[in-house]
């Protein structure tokens, strides 16, 4: 297996940031971190993070002089929290920014999913909230119930409607998706869907839907994608996934036989492999598993770990 063994937290699951979500309100308090000369502003541009190359891979900030030229209406300052002492704010660039004359050789604009791993864990954590919040920003600028503009409130925690007779208040939407390790005695089930690259499996999962609880959805996804019954559906452990807006909920559950019916317009394959089946079916290359960036991959490693 090639993920990292030591690893306790999911990459962009909260690390160290104190959010100080109690003083977004407070405006005295807001422009005390705006110009603290301390202070660390995080763009986001085209959905991407800002890095400079070099091993380790390393977040880039800009100041605020830096910053202000660039703020606009829709896209304002997001204030994040306290990271070892210091303030962060993230917003958008603008997608026509000159960025490759802007920012010094080096420093390069990266998609987070290509960069997880590389980044430490207040890093990357902080990079997918970010990220999650200019999103949250960039697709929630009129009002859904009547149409009218929104403005930024609470520091970028809220988006009123301007229109007086409507003035609903929108926070921030997170998806939740449920992600489950299907096991029958000694062996685990592995999933392919037709549009992952060749070889690859991982684990099932699925947005949950109104009306239901988190159990009922992985019950309900088992069944729809492999006609499997399950029992004992355990909590394992959950992950921010900003691409583009939603939490991954990590669960392990036991079939009540081997015998699939697979969806096929979901699931293209599935197999039952033991884990030393696994260990020379990652050897050969036959088979792939997601990569050490996500849940899917946790849930896996877990599960051959426990037999070692
Ligand atoms: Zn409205």
């Amino acid at each position: 297996m090639q993920s990292d063994h030591s690893r306790k937290t999911n990459v962009f699951a909260a690390g160290t940031l104190y959010r100080v979500s109690e003083s977004r309100v407070d405006e005295q308090y807001i422009q005390a971190k705006l110009h603290d000369p301390a202070a660390h502003f995080v763009p986001v541009w085209k959905n991407k993070n800002l890095v400079a190359a070099g091993d380790p891979l390393q977040s880039v900030y800009m100041s605020y002089d830096q910053a202000a030229p660039m703020l606009t209406d829709s896209a304002p300052l997001i204030f994040l929290g306290v990271l070892e002492g210091i303030p962060h704010f993230a917003f958008a660039l603008p997608d026509e920014a000159p960025v490759d004359t802007l920012f010094p050789a080096g420093q390069q604009f990266k998609d987070l999913r290509d960069i997880g791993v590389l980044l430490t864990q207040d890093e990357g954590s902080l990079y997918a909230y970010a990220r999650a919040l200019v999103h949250w920003h960039r697709t929630h600028q009129y009002c859904g119930r009547c149409g009218s503009k929104t403005i930024s409130q609470e520091a970028g925690h809220v988006l009123q409607c301007t229109n007086p007779a409507c003035a609903l208040r929108h926070f921030p939407r997170t998806d939740a998706a449920i992600i489950v390790l299907i096991t029958y005695q000694e062996h685990c089930l592995l999933v392919r869907q037709s549009v992952w690259p060749e070889g690859m499996y991982a684990t099932v999962a699925g947005f949950l839907e109104p009306g239901e609880s988190l159990e009922n959805a992985v019950a309900r996804e088992v069944m729809e994608e492999t006609g499997l019954e399950l029992e004992h559906i355990e909590y394992h452990s959950s992950q921010p996934w900003p691409f583009p807006a939603s939490i991954m909920i990590g669960f392990t559950a036991q079939a009540t036989t081997m015998e699939y019916k697979l969806d096929q317009l979901e699931i293209e394959q599935a197999i039952w492999v033991t884990r030393e089946e696994l260990s020379v079916k990652l050897k050969e290359g036959t088979l792939k598993l997601p990569p050490p960036l996500s849940i899917a991959s946790r849930l896996i490693d877990d599960w051959f770990r426990a037999g070692e």
